[in-house]
């Protein structure tokens, strides 16, 4: 049968979610407390976090279960859509069967519903009557407050000020699901008062914005803070997407041979590749092959360093164990703006360190021209983060097309670019610059690491 889409049954929805912690090979390092330099403990955590959420975080069961209230929410658009890519398989005159596992559905068009609806829920289970996070280009901002109106929960979002003030259409949409946004730093924190201070004019920056969730979580009774990739949790939360994807790779009988996906902080890429990394793991596998695909201005995996450092940039978490390039560094103003992190997942750090899992980078025009063909033959036109897995998709066809080889290849289609539409114009119009970030600037922030 030679099926477009393959799709899968509401009750087919996975009952839990795939803790890959169970099978690593040597535990994860812990994270740290920055000044005793010793492992943090869950009471630590407990301040910003429900306990449901640090037990995830810490677990090493395989599977957990997922809550039937979060199942019921899943429903409104999960399972999602497996298609075959045919007709970029024919534009590129190539024997490989592409892939795609296709998040764009849901109601904020990205994955991070599939987190932000069990961090709600957690929190609204641990009686939390608020969550605060920040956002950049508001694709969390807005998955969280869609979450947080089902849940009953208050919601506040410090969103980046210049993504504020030049992309107003997610702000809009995160005021549509009733939650409160404000362009930080705003006058609201110590630590937002403070950086208007210094610069009353500042653009803002996701650092900066983190601090002032934090602050806001930790100063508030009833008050959580809420992260949107990174953690072990919400890694875990995201493996909806690679539970299905076994589930609709049974249906036909085929098995992926390369697997691809953007990495920002790691969450929807891990979520897709986890459940298929652990056949690398038990060895059932050995040759399965994993990339995560990144901007070449934001080089977090293919040129970082794999060590402890802060997750956000002014240093007030933990210190977690990851690839990182200085949590000082301040990456180009891309049009990928969740690529933009310093760090990355712990979990994705280590099985890439370890040589389950491999990296590329890429320039900002390469990935928009890739993206381009891709809505010309699939038709959907997808965000400029996805568009980096689109971008090695086609590479990796083409490398089949000159070896006459009939791979699978998968790439996990992150969300739509409905809201980056003024990206694209950019493409259009030649104005986008590709950027690689100077080797001197990533040693420098290098250098700013607390040593361990
Ligand atoms: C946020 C986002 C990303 C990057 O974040 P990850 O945690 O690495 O998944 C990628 N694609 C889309 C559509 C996003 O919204």
């Amino acid at each position: 049968m030679n099926k477009t889409k393959i799709m899968l049954d509401e009750n087919d929805i996975p009952k839990k979610w795939y803790n890959i912690q169970a099978d690593l090979k040597t535990p994860l390092d812990p994270p740290l407390n920055p000044k005793t330099k010793k492992p943090i403990g869950p009471d630590d955590l407990n301040a910003i976090f429900p306990m449901g959420l640090i037990k995830q975080e810490v677990s090493r069961e395989r599977y957990i279960p997922i809550p039937e209230e979060v199942r019921e929410i899943y429903r409104i658009w999960r399972p999602t859509p497996l298609y075959r890519a045919r007709r970029l398989e024919k534009a590129l005159k190539t024997p490989a069967k592409i892939y795609y596992k296709w998040e764009g559905v849901s109601p904020p068009g990205s994955h991070k519903p599939n987190s932000a609806v069990a961090q709600a829920y957690y929190n609204m289970k641990a009686g939390i009557e608020r969550v605060v996070t920040e956002t950049g280009a508001g694709q969390w901002g807005s998955a969280l407050a869609f979450a947080s109106q089902i849940f009953d929960l208050k919601c506040r979002v410090y969103m980046v000020k210049c993504s504020y003030e030049q992309k107003p259409y997610r702000r809009v949409l995160i005021e549509s699901w009733g939650a409160e946004v404000f362009p930080s730093p705003t006058k609201l924190t110590k630590v937002g008062r403070e950086m208007l201070k210094k610069d009353p004019n500042t653009s803002g920056s996701l650092g900066i914005s983190i601090s002032e969730a934090v602050e806001d979580a930790a100063t508030h009774e009833n008050t959580n803070y809420a992260l949107g990739s990174v953690l072990n949790h919400v890694v875990l939360h995201q493996t909806i997407i690679g539970l299905e994807l076994k589930k609709q790779f049974e249906l036909i009988d085929k098995y992926p041979d390369i697997i691809v996906g953007c990495v920002g902080g790691g969450s929807n890429f891990s979520g897709a590749c986890f459940p298929f990394v652990r056949d690398k793991l038990i060895g059932k596998k050995p040759d399965l092959k994993i990339v995560s695909v990144e901007p070449l201005a934001c080089p977090t995996l293919t040129k970082g360093e794999y060590r402890y450092d802060f997750g956000d940039s002014i240093g007030l978490t933990p210190l977690l164990k990851m690839h990182t390039l200085g949590h000082t560094f301040v990456p180009a103003a891309i049009h990928a703006g969740g690529l933009r992190y310093h760090g990355d997942s712990p979990l994705l750090s280590k099985l890439t360190k370890e040589g389950y899992m491999e990296a590329v980078a890429y320039y900002q025009n390469e990935v928009f021209e890739a993206a381009e063909l891709f809505a010309r033959t699939e038709g959907f036109v997808v965000a400029p983060e996805t568009a980096h897995a689109v971008k090695a998709t086609i590479d990796f066809a083409k490398m089949c097309k000159r070896k006459n080889e009939k791979k699978v290849i998968l790439f996990a289609n992150s969300g739509h670019g409905h809201f980056d539409l003024s990206a694209y114009d950019a493409y259009h119009n030649h104005k986008i610059q590709d950027y690689q970030h100077p080797k001197e600037h990533i040693k420098k922030a290098l250098t700013d690491i607390p040593k361990v």
